[in-house]
């Protein structure tokens, strides 16, 4: 804008016009020479109306002429320009229009100019508030970004810990199962020479049956863990009162609370507390929690049970007065593998996957469980809540007794070592046995000897166990007969098919010997 407004000198005077701003050129007092199409527009007048007729601050609000005589004037007489200064100019309607101003006085020869360009500030104001909500963002998934890799080194030093603990689990597992291989095979070693008396085969029964008692406790250990980390495991739960859990658990544990001098103290709960429970699963969280409280405490501490109702909750403490944990581990205690440093030279015969086991069936039966210690050498307390159950206790009732005057046992099992030992060992109780290794000789056998009790494998080379059961129920010398499955897995799925097969008990393996006894002691 080098030339006044009714100047036709301007290069492109288009681009005068049509300027994405309001374009105004004015005399020093005001009076308007020249204004463009865009602030015409903006305004709803031509430029015939303004040019030479109205005043440039006449166009503004009347705070805007107030604005534009103390503050725009002096700064252009002072300094020949003005910056960035807001108000309102008017529309011809009356509607105010917030813009802002930049003006500049310019002199041309003997004349000197006022050259205003306005934008509109809403337009400006809207941009900064979009480039101010788009700079959040950037700030805001930029902090996104910072929490997600925080949370990813984390989610990584987990997973190398995680990975540490089962490097170590393995190395513990295979530790552990070593341990009692060593005396089992010197004991098979020793049985070979064929030279020993007696009492040395009674000592060579008993090192074998520990160590197998041993092994058998860490795989079922093991097994059960896998099976309550993927969800396969199913509570028999029934309404039961909560003291006959103990007194059991009691029983259990006791033998190895007292073989280390500890003082035993059981408080059982005056009232009845009836809790919805696995009798089983109970009694082994509390015999698990008695037994490192035994493990744990050094000989001739003290060991204590203790329940009672605290409103809709069954609450139990387990506390010893041993070893203690230190507070940082009190939270990670429950995790699988963890083991404590001060504990290691005690844990002996474990894996670090008891508690896990303990908190996976508390947790089954809708209860929870914390730990407390004061620290090292102030011992610990385990606190179960179990709920309560209002359900009423169910009545005694052992069914029907199978009778059978006959004590014949049939053994079908394709694993030969296992099917003999097991003949050998109710040979030696007082039963009448015989054995098959197939499902087409087990049938043919138990039709001819007529056992009162089968003890049958379920996976057979020639046929599963199922289908023998069925056959065996559809002769008629095969309807009383009372047979027992033998399996490696103990799902509720497992049992229904089982009893829908034509089972009448079933047994996981390897089998309890006193389990199956006390079986064919109720037929
Ligand atoms: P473990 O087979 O090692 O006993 P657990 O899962 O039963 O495995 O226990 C995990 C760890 O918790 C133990 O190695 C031991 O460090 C600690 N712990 C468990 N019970 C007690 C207790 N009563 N007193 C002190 N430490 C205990």
């Amino acid at each position: 804008m080098s030339q006044t407004g009714r100047s036709s000198a301007l290069p492109d005077a288009a681009l005068f016009e049509q300027a994405a701003c309001g374009l105004l050129v004015a005399e020093t007092q005001g009076t308007v020479l020249r204004v463009n199409a865009t602030l015409c527009n903006w305004l709803g007048y031509e430029a015939n109306d303004l040019v030479g007729k109205r005043r440039a601050q006449d166009l503004f609000s009347m705070g805007g002429q107030v604005f534009y005589q103390t503050h725009c004037k002096p700064l252009l007489q002072m300094q020949g320009s003005v910056a960035e200064v807001q108000l309102d100019i008017l529309h011809r309607n009356g509607t105010r229009i917030p813009v802002l101003i930049n003006i500049v006085r310019q002199t041309h020869g003997e004349q000197t100019f006022d050259e205003f360009a306005l934008f509109i500030a809403m337009d400006r104001q809207s941009y900064e508030r979009e480039l101010r909500v788009a700079r959040a963002t950037a700030e805001a998934s930029l902090e996104a970004r910072r929490e997600a890799e925080t949370k990813l080194m984390e989610i990584n030093q987990q997973l190398s810990l995680a990975d540490r603990r089962k490097d170590e689990f393995l190395a513990t597992l295979a530790h552990e199962l070593r341990n009692p291989m060593a005396p089992m095979r010197n004991v098979l070693e020793i049985l070979k020479l064929r030279t020993s008396t007696a009492a040395t085969h009674d000592w060579a029964l008993q090192v074998l049956e520990r160590q197998l008692k041993q092994m058998t406790h860490l795989v079922d250990d093991l097994m059960e863990v896998s099976r309550i980390t993927q969800g396969r495991i199913e509570l028999r739960r029934q309404p039961i009162d909560l003291a006959a859990v103990l007194k059991t658990a009691v029983e259990d544990a006791r033998p190895m609370i007292e073989a280390s001098s500890h003082r035993f103290e059981v408080i059982l709960p005056h009232e009845p507390i009836i809790i919805d429970a696995d009798v089983t699963r109970v009694t082994q969280v509390l015999v698990n929690l008695l037994t490192n409280a035994a493990k744990y405490t050094p000989k001739g501490g003290v060991i204590s049970l203790r329940a009672e109702r605290q409103r809709d909750d069954a609450v139990i403490w387990i506390r010893d007065s041993g070893i203690g944990i230190p507070k940082e581990s009190l939270s990670t205690i429950f995790d699988m593998f963890s083991q404590l440093e001060p504990a290691l030279g005690r844990s002996k015969d474990g894996l670090g996957i008891g508690l896990a086991l303990v908190r996976g069936l508390v947790e089954l039966h809708g209860g929870c469980i914390e730990a407390t210690s004061d620290g090292l050498g102030a011992g610990s307390e385990f606190i179960i809540r179990l709920p309560i159950t209002s359900a009423p206790l169910p009545e005694c009732n052992d069914g029907p007794a199978i009778t059978s005057t006959r004590r014949r046992i049939l053994i079908i099992d394709d694993n030969g070592d296992a099917a003999e030992t097991m003949t050998m060992m109710l040979d030696m109780l007082g039963y009448e046995t015989r054995t098959a290794f197939t499902g087409a000789s087990g049938l043919q056998t138990a039709a001819d000897f007529k056992p009162a009790v089968i003890l049958l494998d379920i996976g057979l080379p020639d046929m599963n166990g199922y289908d023998v059961v069925s056959r065996i129920r559809q002769e008629a010398w095969g309807t009383g007969i009372c047979v027992i499955a033998a399996t490696g897995w103990g799902q509720a799925s497992d049992l229904e098919r089982a009893r829908d097969a034509g089972f009448d008990h079933h047994l996981t393996k390897p089998i309890d010997i006193d389990k199956l006894q006390t079986m064919l002691s109720q037929l």
